[in-house]
């Protein structure tokens, strides 16, 4: 239902549950975020953003991460179920708005191939298919580029890798996504109230399109992998 990314020099957890607060108009079942810091940190609950706060520590280090406000398609609104989630050997972690359709083939798939599942959800695979895929790939974006092409559905997903501790891959195909410049930082979001306390500078993604964010910037890409150069535009909004 609900994407916050950031990438900078600040703690990520604060900001991410701040955006999350942000689209709570849009509902929602549950909520999650996770940092990354030496190794992933996760915390998820069923219930409100408010909720998901009281179990996030005081020190949640880590200045990079995604968060996620889960409205259930496949499977109960429940702890394990809320996103993020994580690859087996927890070095992915994948939000995701929409719907995989074929998830319960590549799901067959995975666990013929002895992959553990941890959730009912349709985006759990996700997270499975992008480590398989992160190993065999030079950059996390094409480990996430090659692994949605055997996915059929609608997807706005932000990703993170362990062993990448400076970077998100954002992509999107029929679910909103959008970046915001900040300065030496980044931000995505699916809905740019979420962005609008912290910057004017949005670039919105189109459907096909994978962008990855650094600290320092962002670059996007077309699905043939060519990238694409995209104007910022400046919201004027009443944050
Ligand atoms: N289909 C996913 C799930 O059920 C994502 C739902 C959403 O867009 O929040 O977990």
């Amino acid at each position: 239902c609900g994407i916050v990314a950031y990438v900078g020099p600040k703690d990520a957890a604060p900001i991410l549950l701040e955006g999350l607060q942000r689209l709570e108009y849009r509902g929602y079942d549950s909520a999650g975020i996770v940092v990354s810091s030496k190794g992933l940190k996760v915390r998820k609950v069923k219930g409100r953003v408010a909720d998901l706060a009281k179990v996030v520590p005081a020190r949640f280090k880590g200045a990079l991460g995604i968060g996620h406000t889960r409205w259930a398609t496949h499977g109960v609104p429940s702890d394990e179920n809320a996103h993020p989630h994580l690859s087996g050997d927890e070095r992915i972690a994948v939000v995701h708005n929409g719907i995989i359709e074929n998830a319960g083939e590549l799901r067959a798939k995975l666990v013929a191939d002895g992959v553990e599942f941890r959730s009912e959800t349709d985006t759990e695979v996700l997270a499975h298919l992008i480590a398989a895929a992160v190993d065999e790939n030079d950059s996390l974006e094409e480990a996430v580029r090659k692994s949605l092409k055997s996915v059929v559905g609608t997807y706005g997903i932000a990703v993170i890798d362990a062993e990448r501790p400076g970077e998100v891959v954002v992509a999107r195909n029929g679910s909103p996504i959008v970046l915001g410049i900040g300065e030496k930082e980044m931000f995505a979001a699916s809905d740019v109230a979420a962005l609008v306390r912290y910057t004017r500078q949005v670039v919105h993604l189109e459907d096909g399109e994978l962008a990855v964010l650094r600290a320092d910037g962002f670059h996007t890409f077309a699905s043939d992998a060519r990238e694409t150069a995209k104007e910022p535009l400046t919201v004027d909004w009443d944050a």
